[in-house]
């Protein structure tokens, strides 16, 4: 039997068009990945969702979004989409083995961390490199860290890791942040957050655990090595696209191109949240396109139903 909503990923955008859809009575299915929740799953206090004033912890707001998608009646597969078709309708998702056939298609895959791609980052990924300093800032109580990057996720890395370390350097390549002031200035006022301007990590150094970093000085080509015991990307998101090629058009960067709303270059499929969007990238801007999506899907549905 083919759904007539079938949802992929479940950040705020996948989990709001599956609260829509549901109370449209069109009973979605959601695929949503191993890294269900999406990115607030990695964050601490969201203190900027409209209803929150005291604030509410990332994981406790997606847990509250995911109960509501699934009081209307969303069913939920925990795993993550492997291939496509939607050459063709009913359209075509695989679970590994597992083929679900669909009407209409939701895609909310999000975005995932960038990396440096320097000597030593791979090696030593989980051994003092991370990208998310919620998950692993609480391993370095009293160490000496570095966050790369310049915008409000490098500041909001930063300020969070003061928590554990006894000093954290943040690394940016520009001589000014990217950040919103407030962000920047939270981070600039920290006793223990110092910053390296103009500078870039050209090699991480360590065998089994990080020791120290390469840094380059962007104007005067200068290297120089630091000790540190942990480097921390921050340095923006690509989109979760890589199943999708070929399968929908999708721009340089690989966001998937939406026209009118959320409707991408197949009929009846639609996109939401940070997989399409690379300008506003908040949780908020995702729920809301999560909604249009699923409005979108309905009045499409309707339509050929017609
Ligand atoms: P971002 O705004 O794109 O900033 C990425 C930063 O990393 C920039 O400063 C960039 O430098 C630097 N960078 C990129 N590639 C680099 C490379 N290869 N080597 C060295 N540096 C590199 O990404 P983001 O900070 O993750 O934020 C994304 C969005 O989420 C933004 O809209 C932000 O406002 C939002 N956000 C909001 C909150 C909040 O309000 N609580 C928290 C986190 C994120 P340049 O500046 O030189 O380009």
């Amino acid at each position: 039997m083919s759904e007539k909503v079938l949802i992929i990923g479940s950040g705020p955008a996948g989990l709001t068009a599956a609260v829509y859809a549901a109370r449209a009575d069109l009973s979605p299915m959601m695929i949503e990945g191993m890294m269900a929740g999406g990115q607030l799953m990695l964050t601490t206090d969201v203190e900027n969702y409209p209803g929150f004033p005291d604030g509410i912890m990332g994981p406790e707001l997606m847990g509250q979004f995911r109960k509501q998608a699934e009081r209307f009646g969303t069913r939920i597969i925990s795993s993550d989409v492997t291939r496509v078709d939607f050459s063709e309708r009913p359209f075509k998702v695989w679970v590994d083995e597992d083929l679900h056939e669909a009407e209409s298609i939701v895609i909310s895959t999000g975005a995932s961390a960038r990396w440096l791609n320097v000597p030593g980052e791979e090696k030593l990924r989980g051994y003092g490199v991370s990208a998310c300093a919620t998950c692993d800032g609480f391993f370095f109580r009293d160490k000496e860290l570095m966050v790369v990057g310049g915008g409000d996720s490098a500041m909001e890395e930063a300020t969070f890791l003061t928590k554990f370390a006894s000093k954290v350097t943040i690394v940016h390549r520009r001589d000014e942040f990217r950040a919103s002031k407030i962000m920047a200035r939270r981070a600039l006022e920290n006793p223990k957050i110092e910053v390296m301007w103009n500078s870039t990590i050209t090699e991480i150094l360590g065998d089994t655990a990080v020791t120290g970093v390469k840094v380059e000085d962007t104007q005067t080509g200068e290297v120089t090595e630091h000790a540190t015991d942990g480097v921390f990307m921050a340095i923006g998101h690509d989109p979760n696209t890589a199943i999708f090629q070929g399968a929908l058009e999708l721009d340089d960067e690989g966001y998937i191109i939406t026209t009118n709303n959320t409707a991408t270059s197949v009929d009846g499929v639609f996109a939401a949240g940070d997989v399409v969007d690379k300008v506003y990238r908040q949780a908020i801007t995702a729920a809301g396109m999560g909604c249009e999506a699923a409005l979108d899907a309905e009045r499409w549905l309707a339509h050929e139903e017609g």
